[in-house]
C-alpha cells in the first residue's frame, strides 16, 4: 500500500470514531435519545403516543391549559359537552406505571383538573376518569384522567 493510500486509510478510521463519538457524547449532553427506544405499554402499545404528538404540537389539539408540566385539551371524541383530557407532559404509560416520585405530580393534575373545570364553567360538578390497562378501556398508552362534566352522568359506569 502506497504511503498516500495508508493515510486515507487512516484518516477515514479516525474521523468514523470521532463522528461515532461526538454522536454518543451529544445523547448524553442533551439528556435526549437521538433515536427514541419505544417502551412497552399496558395494552401492548409504545410510547411515544398521539399524545406526545399533541404535547409537542406535531398533531393539532383544541389545548384549554397547559404548563411545564402538564396539558389539558379536548377530547376528539367527546362524551360530554365538556370532555378535556388532563395529561402529564412526562410519559407515564398508565395508572399501572406509577413510580413513588410521580405523587407530586398526580397531585399537580388534579388541581390542573379543578383550575380548568372551573375557567370551563362547570359549577354544577364534574367526573374524572382514569381508565386503566385493557379491562379498565384505556386505549392511548399515555396517563390522562377524563373531566367529563355540563350534563348529569350516569352512575354506574358500563
Ligand atoms: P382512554 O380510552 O385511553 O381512556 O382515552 C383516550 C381518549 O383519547 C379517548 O377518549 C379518545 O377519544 C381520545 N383521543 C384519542 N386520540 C386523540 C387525538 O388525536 N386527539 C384528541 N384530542 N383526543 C384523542
Amino acid at each position: 500500500m502506497q504511503a498516500a493510500t495508508r493515510v486515507a486509510v487512516v484518516c477515514s478510521v479516525f474521523f468514523k470514531t470521532l463522528i461515532c463519538y461526538l454522536h454518543s457524547a451529544v445523547a448524553d449532553t442533551c439528556g435526549t435519545r437521538l433515536s427514541p427506544t419505544p417502551v412497552e405499554g399496558e395494552s401492548g402499545t409504545t410510547m411515544p403516543t398521539i399524545f406526545t404528538k399533541i404535547i409537542n404540537r406535531e398533531i393539532p389539539a383544541d389545548i384549554v391549559y397547559e404548563d411545564d408540566q402538564a396539558l389539558a385539551f379536548r377530547d376528539i371524541n367527546s362524551q360530554a359537552p365538556t370532555h378535556v383530557l388532563v395529561i402529564p407532559k412526562k410519559e407515564i404509560a398508565a395508572l399501572s406505571e406509577l413510580e413513588d416520585g410521580d405523587a407530586e405530580l398526580m397531585g399537580h393534575l388534579f388541581v390542573v383538573v379543578r383550575k380548568v373545570a372551573a375557567d370551563l364553567g362547570l359549577e354544577n360538578g364534574y367526573r374524572t376518569v382514569i381508565n386503566c390497562g385493557s379491562d379498565g378501556g384505556q386505549t392511548v398508552d399515555h396517563i390522562h384522567i377524563h373531566l367529563l362534566g355540563g350534563r348529569s352522568l350516569s352512575w354506574p359506569p358500563g
